[in-house]
């Protein structure tokens, strides 16, 4: 079965959407708002699921060539600079570290040109192809601002957290502050290694990303969202002042307008990814939030998952049950676990559970712990994504 889909949005999961249907020989229009699809200046890691996903999709090598292996989840410390695990030279890094808009562009480089549209902010989504047709069999259609409106057999939804689509068809769920903020930023700091530190309140971390920089997040607490400080590196340089080096050099280093602040949300769990014609997928289905460090990694899986199932199903609409049932308590149980984590970080009494359940870990069970073959998240394996059979 091929097809012509609209997916809305070109973050990380749209556009990984489009190339998954590119494979398997669909055609896609993929609708950003903003003038430059892009990605917000700050790094990401991804784990083997989402790289086996992205070699699913054919730009596997691409991806390598701009990420930078790292082993943050192996370097484990304390505020004072005391180690609770440490890698060992030589350990095998099972995460790779990016730009954010490094991994933006290898998605972006290998869809067919034309098929991202800018300035295309989607406002309204209806099922059928025209006036009249309400019953979702004959497709979907959506509006743009100006007036525009356009057609297709497939609806992929994949426009963040706050995605326009599923309050209109999910008007009942909503994103949840989850009582954290984070602090975001870049530094031209070469060869540092991955690590975590655990602080009360919250944690650091920083991943090795390519042309000699390091990338940072500090997550911490905070009793409401949107708190906004006139000078945010300010903010943050004094929260970790006393924390080891290299965590004060690396936001020192940072240039003051690139540190990113944001609240952590997550959304509430969704019955179904589904409506009709429409799949929600990435974000706008199961923003999470980022302890796992999974968001953008499950929606390259969605990705795939949803192009494998348009190739496998008969119907389109048999495809959807397909993705809905494969995708929706993998996420929704990646999501749980993910604010399990957070709450663990973050709160000092399970803070200090963790370190102290760390510490008395001996390194070999640690590391077995954080190993592929040990990680549920970690060990999924995409479906095969069969090449479309040309027309004689
Ligand atoms: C602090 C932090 C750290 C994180 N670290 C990681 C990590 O290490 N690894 C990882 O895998 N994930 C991580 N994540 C999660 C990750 O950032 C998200 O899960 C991922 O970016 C979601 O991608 P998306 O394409 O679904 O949505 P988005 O990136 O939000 O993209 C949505 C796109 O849709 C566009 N759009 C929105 N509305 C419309 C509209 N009406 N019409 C047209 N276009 C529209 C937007 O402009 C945007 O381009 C982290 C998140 C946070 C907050």
């Amino acid at each position: 079965m091929t097809g012509q889909a609209i997916v809305v949005g070109g973050g990380i999961g749209g556009l990984a959407a489009a190339l998954a249907l590119h494979r398997i020989g669909w055609r896609a229009t993929v609708l950003e708002r903003t003038s430059e699809p892009g990605e917000i200046g700050a790094g990401m890691s991804q784990s083997p699921n989402a790289l086996r996903a992205l070699a699913e999709l054919g730009v596997e090598t691409q991806a390598r060539i701009v990420g930078v292996p790292t082993h943050a989840t192996g370097n484990l410390r304390l505020p004072s600079g005391r180690y609770l695990q440490r890698a060992r030279p030589g350990d095998p890094a099972a995460l790779l570290a990016f730009h954010r808009a490094d991994l933006h562009r290898v998605l972006l480089e290998a869809l067919p040109t034309g098929w991202v549209r800018t300035d295309a902010e989607v406002t309204a989504v209806r099922q059928g192809r025209g006036a009249g047709d309400d019953k979702g069999g004959g497709g979907v259609t959506v509006e743009c601002g100006g007036g525009t409106e356009l057609s297709a057999d497939l609806l992929i939804a994949a426009d963040g957290i706050h995605s326009v689509v599923r309050r209109q068809l999910w008007p009942d769920t909503l994103p949840r502050f989850l009582g954290r903020t984070a602090w975001l930023g870049i530094a031209e700091i070469p060869d540092l290694p991955g690590s975590m530190t655990l602080g009360p309140g919250g944690y650091f971390l920083i991943h090795p990303i390519t042309r000699g920089r390091a990338y940072w997040a500090y997550v911490t607490t905070a009793e409401e969202p949107s708190i906004r400080y006139d000078q945010e590196r300010t903010e943050v340089a004094g929260r970790v002042q006393d924390w080891h080096e290299p965590i004060p050099q690396l936001v020192e280093a940072t240039p003051v307008e690139a540190v990113i602040h944001i609240d952590i949300r997550d959304l509430e769990p969704l019955p179904t990814y589904i409506h009709g014609r429409v799949a929600l997928l990435g974000d706008a289905a199961h923003a999470m939030s980022p302890d796992r460090g999974q968001g953008a990694g499950q929606s390259i899986e969605d990705a795939v998952v949803l192009a494998a199932a348009l190739a496998g199903e008969p119907s389109i609409e048999a495809a959807l049950r397909r993705y809905d049932a494969e995708r929706l308590p993998r996420t929704q149980a990646t999501a749980r676990g993910a604010a399990t984590d957070g709450r663990r970080t973050t709160s000092r009494a399970a803070r200090l559970a963790l370190t102290t359940m760390i510490r008395s870990m001996p390194a070999s069970l640690w590391r077995k712990g954080i190993a592929v073959d040990s990680n549920p998240i970690w060990r999924w394996r995409p479906p095969h994504l069969p090449s479309p059979t040309c027309p004689h």
